[in-house]
């Protein structure tokens, strides 16, 4: 008898049939011989829903009060799913985050969680119940409803499987599990059957927009074995698990892309000791992520500086360099906002040779010219322009023969 948490994301809560078929399939686990706790996403897109109601009313929409609103979504499900529970003959009973022992800290709409205290679960465990927790929310340590970020039912689950020592938390979705490249834009991409922690992170990191980043590196440092798979057909999908575990061993396991970032370049910026770290600082200091950074050769006594930060940020990171001209006396800022961003990633890669050299030549052959490099011991990441990432994610998906 394993102690499972299941995680239902949106798209599996979207509708009153969808509640259903959930709920069946809570009971056939629980008449399986297991315990299960469910974590549920608010339905379909009522987040979002909600987040523009907030705009219509207010432009000022107080970050403590959008917590309190957002979490109304995931209590309408837990609720629902409970009562579908109740038809189909399981006790079932639902508990907000801060029911569920869920302790955050205090930044309002992007809490991290500071602690997990599930005695109502476990008591709830223990009693026959299986306890139906609303995900992406938590109490913070004064005591106010918060939430953990936009996909944060991920991070909650986690958490709670973690927490409750469970075997497997499994996260249902609308896909069957994570692919070798975005089957919509690489057609022969195929489902894997096992991942490892450190290849899932650096695919969330990098587009693979199937798991939320922070839920990754929480099942990595709580060792909890993760099991994406399909609401819709109930198929096993894909482990993410600790590296020996993860037996594939392909030297590349998936080729990932990301189109939300822009790039910046500050030219003619004098070659001397400080001047980078005035300038992230200063884009620290307005909360902008940069994420690749790449500092030409000197010539002269002055270089360039190019650097990606997200789309959104583009305007603040051009005007936070722009504002530092006199200080750092380089010559023009640029800016190109249609990049993207594609990534090889494979835990083999750290021990065969030669995988970046196959990377560039492949798109070499492509004509597509590369503007920016990136790498982890697993990773390989180039910037391309964004009307030829396509081309470029189907050319390296073929070179490394990851289709079925
Ligand atoms: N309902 C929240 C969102 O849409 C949390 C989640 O789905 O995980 O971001
Ligand atoms: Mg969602």
């Amino acid at each position: 008898m394993a102690l499972i948490v299941q995680k239902f994301g949106g798209t599996s809560v979207s509708d009153a049939e969808r509640i259903r078929a959930v709920a069946d399939h809570v009971a056939r686990t629980r008449r399986q011989g297991n315990d299960v706790v469910a974590v549920v996403s608010a339905m379909g897109n009522s987040t979002d829903d909600l987040l523009r109601l907030a705009g219509e009313v207010s432009s000022t929409a107080p970050p403590r009060e959008i917590d309190m609103l957002l979490t109304a979504g995931e209590r309408i499900s837990m609720s629902l799913l409970c009562m579908a529970l109740a038809d189909v003959g399981i006790q079932a009973a639902s508990f907000t985050g801060s029911q569920a022992g869920i302790i955050t800290d205090t930044a309002h709409t992007r809490a991290k969680i500071l602690d997990v205290r599930p005695d109502r679960l476990r008591a709830a465990i223990d009693a026959g119940i299986v306890p139906v927790v609303a995900g992406f929310q938590g109490v913070s340590t004064e005591k106010d409803i918060t939430t953990l970020g936009r996909g944060g039912s991920d991070v909650t689950a986690v958490a709670l499987a973690a927490a409750l020592g469970a075997d497997v938390c499994e996260i249902y979705t609308d896909v069957t599990g994570v692919f070798s490249a975005d089957p919509r834009v690489v057609p022969s991409a195929r489902r894997l059957s096992r991942i490892s922690f450190e290849e899932m992170l650096e695919m969330a990191a990098t587009g693979g927009r199937v798991l939320m980043l922070r839920s990754v590196e929480f099942a990595r440092n709580h060792h909890v074995p993760l099991h994406v798979r399909s609401s819709f057909t109930w198929e096993p999908g894909t482990w993410v698990v600790e590296e020996e575990d993860s037996m594939e061993h392909a030297i590349v396991s998936a080729v990932t892309h990301d189109t939300s970032e822009a790039k910046v370049t500050v030219l003619g910026v004098p070659d001397q000791p400080g001047i980078a770290a005035k300038l992230f600082r200063a884009l620290a200091d307005r909360s902008v992520n940069v994420d690749m950074i790449v500092q030409n050769t000197s010539e002269h006594g002055t270089t360039d500086i190019s650097f990606t930060v997200p789309r959104v940020d583009l305007a603040t990171a051009v005007e936070v360099a722009e504002s530092l001209r006199d200080d750092m006396k380089f010559t023009e800022v640029t800016s190109d906002a249609s990049i993207a961003r594609v990534s090889v990633i494979g835990a083999g890669m750290k021990s065969h040779p030669g995988v970046t050299a196959t990377v560039f030549e492949t798109l070499a052959n492509e004509g597509i010219n590369i503007e920016m490099i990136s790498t982890s011991s697993i990773r390989i990441s180039c910037v391309v322009d964004e009307s030829q990432v396509e081309d470029a994610m189907r050319a390296l998906h073929e070179a490394f023969e990851l289709g079925g």
